[in-house]
This record gives C-alpha cells, structure tokens and sequence, in this order.
C-alpha cells in the first residue's frame, strides 16, 4: 500500500466512524429512503443497501428469484421474508459492509426486524442498530411516487419537485430516464397498504431499543440529510463507537 493509499483508507474510516452503527432508513414508499441512503453513502463512504435495489437486480438478471419476485414487485406487495433475508445475510458478508452499511427499505417486517436483531447479536463485536423513521404526509407521498424517475444507473429525479434539466434525460450521464412499473397510483394505495399492516409495526419495536429518531421527509432533501447527520451524531455522542460488524 502506497503513502496515498493509506491517508485515503484513514480519511475513509474517520469518515466512516461518524457513523455509530448499521443505519437503517424506515418509511414508506417514496419517503426518500433511496435519496437519502445514496446521500449518507457518498458523505461516509459506506455502502447503501437496498433490498428493492437487490431484487430489481435478480430480475434484471432473470434469476429464479427474480422472476418470482416480478409478480409481487409489481403489485407492491413484500417478497417473503426467508427470501429478503438470506438476501441481506449475502450482501452483509461483502468486505464493504465493515465500516458500516446503511440499510434502506429493510426490514420491512416484524419478522425481518427481529431476524436482523439475532443476525446482529451473532455476530462477534456488532453494535447495535441506529433507525431513522422518515415520516411524510400521504398526498405528498402519492406525488412523490408518481413523479420519480429513475436512470438506469440509480440517479433519481421527480418530475414535479426535483426535474432533470431537460425532460426524460439524466442529467449525469444522459441516460433516458425511466418511471418504475410500480410507481403507479395503483400499486401505491397497495404499497401503502402493506406499510400500514407491516411496516409500521416495525417503528414501535425500534423506537422500544432507543437509538431511534424520526426525520420529517417532507422537508427538502438537504434539510433531511441535515436532521438525519443531526440525529447520528447525537446516537455517536451518546455512546462508545464499537466495530460494525461486516456480518461475517
Ligand atoms: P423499494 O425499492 O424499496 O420500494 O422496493 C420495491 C419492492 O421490492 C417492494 O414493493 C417489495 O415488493 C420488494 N421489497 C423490497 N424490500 C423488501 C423487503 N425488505 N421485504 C419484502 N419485499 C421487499
């Protein structure tokens, strides 16, 4: 490792020890979790883990899991939990995740909080979990969904409150810019569903272990990635920072 090599690992770990334990981004659809993660992994250099990510990918790639996700990605329903989870366990044991990981849209469930605690609590040196809940008003969210464009590289875009400078176009690389199947109105009354019968359970088991804090996601994008920087450093402050664990 060259003299370079080195100072740029240290800046990337004093960087990365910002950040006091695996972070998780809850809230639901079109919140910003995806915005906000791909902000936290740029200024701390860990990665974002997206479990939508994850599965749009093995359907990209035609994978057994893939095209049997298809369906309930569609309909905006939740992929079984064995499923997500052997998923997450996969992508947990990659080099990167040891300095921190932010984890965005999982869990999703009880049952997915409650493996990823007994994931966690197996893994020698883990701390545990810091969750920021990002709450926005529902018609706002219905915008939100039906606004967002994506491009095939993850850059994100709304056509009505954050539009790329010329209409249809990635304003990064120039890609076209493409609305998500299950960005309709339709699949989100069904996605909203399953958060009010699902995911929301998940709130009240975080916001019972403490390191939790809830964002309002209905401010501009800075203002959030300010509260959620705000509200890392006090859970930094508030205790020892151990290893995060890589999930090995
Ligand atoms: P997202 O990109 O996070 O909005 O996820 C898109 C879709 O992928 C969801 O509507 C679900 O069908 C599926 N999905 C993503 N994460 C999970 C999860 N943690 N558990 C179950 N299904 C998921």
């Amino acid at each position: 490792m060259t003299e370079t090599d080195t100072k740029q690992e240290n800046v990337a770990s004093e960087k990365a020890d910002f950040i006091p334990g695996p972070v998780l981004l809850i809230g639901p659809p079109g919140v910003g979790k995806g915005t906000q993660a791909k902000l936290l992994m740029a200024e701390f250099g860990i990665p974002q883990i997206s479990t939508g990510d994850l599965l749009r990918e093995q359907r990209k790639q035609r994978t057994p899991l893939g095209l049997a996700a298809d369906d309930l990605i569609r309909q905006g329903l939740l992929v079984a939990d064995e499923i997500v989870n052997a998923m997450v366990a996969e992508r947990l044991r990659h080099a990167d995740c040891g300095r921190g990981y932010v984890l965005d849209g999982f869990p999703r469930t009880l049952a997915q909080a409650t493996w990823l605690d007994q994931h966690l609590a197996s893994h020698e040196g883990s701390c545990p979990v810091v969750v920021i809940s990002l709450r926005v008003d529902r018609d706002d969210l219905l915008k939100r969904i039906t606004g967002r464009r994506v491009c095939p590289d993850g850059h994100i875009y709304n056509i009505y409150s954050q539009p790329p400078a010329r209409a249809g176009v990635c304003d990064a690389d120039g890609k076209r810019l493409e609305q998500r199947k299950d960005d309709t109105e339709e699949v989100f009354e069904s996605r909203m569903r399953v958060f009010d019968e699902e995911t929301a359970r998940v709130i009240p088991h975080y916001r019972g272990q403490g390191r939790f804090a809830e964002v309002d996601g209905f401010q501009p994008v800075e203002a959030v990635t300010t509260a959620i920087r705000t509200s890392l450093q006090g859970f930094r402050m508030g205790s020892e920072r151990p290893r995060v664990p890589a999930g090995k």
